[in-house]
C-alpha cells in the first residue's frame, strides 16, 4: 500500500492548534490540522475573554471565529478526525481514528482537557437530559427553572454568574468553604439574589424521571445529613483531565495524565510535540496555548527538515 506520510499533523484546533497552523503556514510547511469538533476548542464555551492582549473584550466564540477566519485566509482547512490512538512505526507516527488512519513524520498534540465526571448514580443516565458540562451552552434551556452548579473553581463560578442572569434560581454545591475562583467573581455571585450556596456538601445522586433531571441528593460532609434539592439541570465543574489517552503507547505523561515537554514543546519521543492545556503547566489560558503553538510549529518544522 502506498501511504501518504504528512510531514506534520496537528491534532486539535483550539487556540494552541490553530496558532501552530498559522505559524506552519507562514513558514511554508506542509501540514494538516484535524479536530473531532468545530474549531475553537474551549473558546467556544467561554462567555467573555478580557485578558487576550490587543483585544479588550470579546466573546469566546467570536475570538474562535476570528482565529478560524485567519486560518481560512491562509488557505488552511480543518479536517475531521477523532483520534483514539497513536503508535510509531519506523520513523513515522500512525494516527488511528474511527474514520481513517493517518501517517505523519511529526505530530503536534493540541487536544486540551475534558471536564471531569462526578461518577455518581444518575450522572451518565441523565447526561443530555439535564446533566451538562457547559452552562454557557445549555443555560438558556432552563430559563424558568432552578439549576445546580457543582464546584467552586473559576469555571464553576464564571458559569454560575452567567447562568444566574438567565435562570430562576442557582444552587451552588461545594465540598468545603474555600473558593478557588477569583475573589471578584465570587463576590459578584454572592451578591446575586437568586443564588443559594450549599457549602460543605457533595452530590450523592442525580434523580429524575423519563423527561430528565428532577432533583439532586446532596450530603453534608461534616455532619453526614442529606437533603434533596429540586432542580431541572446539573452542571458539574469539578476539574478537568488531559485529553491524551490516545498517547498510552508512549511514556510521555505525568501521574495525572498531562503531557511532559521540553522548551521546544517536544516530548521525550522524537517528533512528538504537545501544546496547550493538555500539557503539564502552571497556567492554562488562551495566551499560554497560543504561545506553545508558535514554539512547537517552528520546532516541528525544524525537526522534519532535519530528517
Ligand atoms: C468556562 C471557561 C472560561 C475560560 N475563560 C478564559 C479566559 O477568559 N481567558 C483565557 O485566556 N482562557 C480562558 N479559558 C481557558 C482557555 O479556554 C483554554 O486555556 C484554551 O482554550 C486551551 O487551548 P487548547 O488549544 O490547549 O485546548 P482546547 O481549547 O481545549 O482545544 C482542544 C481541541 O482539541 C480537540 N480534541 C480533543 N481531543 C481530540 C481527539 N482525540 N481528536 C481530535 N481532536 C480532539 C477538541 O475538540 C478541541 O477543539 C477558559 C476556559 C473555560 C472552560
Amino acid at each position: 500500500m502506498n501511504k501518504e506520510i504528512i510531514p506534520i499533523l496537528i491534532i486539535g484546533a483550539g487556540p494552541a492548534g490553530m496558532t501552530a497552523a498559522i505559524y506552519l503556514s507562514r513558514a511554508n510547511a506542509t501540514f494538516k490540522i484535524v479536530d473531532k469538533y468545530a474549531p475553537g476548542g474551549k473558546m467556544n464555551i467561554t462567555q467573555h475573554v478580557e485578558n487576550y492582549p490587543g483585544i479588550e473584550t470579546i466573546s469566546g466564540p467570536d475570538l474562535a471565529f476570528k482565529m478560524f477566519e485567519q486560518l481560512r485566509s491562509l488557505g488552511i482547512e480543518v479536517g475531521y478526525a477523532d483520534v483514539n490512538k497513536i503508535t510509531k512505526e519506523d520513523d513515522y507516527f500512525v494516527i488511528h481514528s474511527d474514520e481513517e488512519t493517518l501517517y505523519a513524520k511529526a505530530v503536534i498534540v493540541a487536544t486540551g482537557t475534558q471536564e471531569r465526571k462526578l461518577k455518581i448514580p444518575g450522572e451518565a443516565r441523565y447526561t443530555g437530559k439535564g446533566v451538562s458540562y457547559c452552562a454557557i451552552c445549555d443555560g438558556n434551556l432552563y430559563k424558568n427553572d432552578a439549576i445546580m452548579i457543582i464546584g467552586a473553581g473559576n469555571s464553576a463560578i464564571e458559569e454560575a454568574l452567567f447562568v444566574s442572569k438567565i435562570v430562576k434560581h442557582v444552587h451552588i454545591v461545594h465540598r468545603n468553604e474555600r473558593f478557588r475562583a477569583d475573589e471578584s467573581l465570587v463576590n459578584e455571585l454572592k451578591a446575586m439574589p437568586n443564588v443559594t450556596f450549599h457549602l460543605n456538601y457533595i452530590p450523592v445522586e442525580i434523580l429524575g424521571d423519563t423527561k430528565g433531571v428532577t432533583s439532586v441528593a446532596i450530603k453534608n460532609v461534616i455532619d453526614g445529613t442529606d437533603k434533596v434539592i429540586e432542580v431541572k439541570a446539573v452542571f458539574p465543574f469539578v476539574g478537568s483531565d488531559a485529553s491524551a489517552d490516545f498517547l498510552s503507547e508512549f511514556d510521555v505523561r505525568d501521574d495525572k495524565g498531562f503531557v511532559l515537554v521540553n522548551e521546544e514543546m517536544m516530548t521525550s519521543v522524537a517528533g512528538l510535540f504537545s501544546i496547550g492545556d493538555v500539557n503539564q503547566k502552571v497556567l492554562r489560558q488562551i495566551v499560554t496555548a497560543t504561545n506553545d503553538g508558535a514554539i512547537a510549529a517552528l520546532a516541528a518544522n525544524r525537526f522534519v527538515k532535519r530528517k
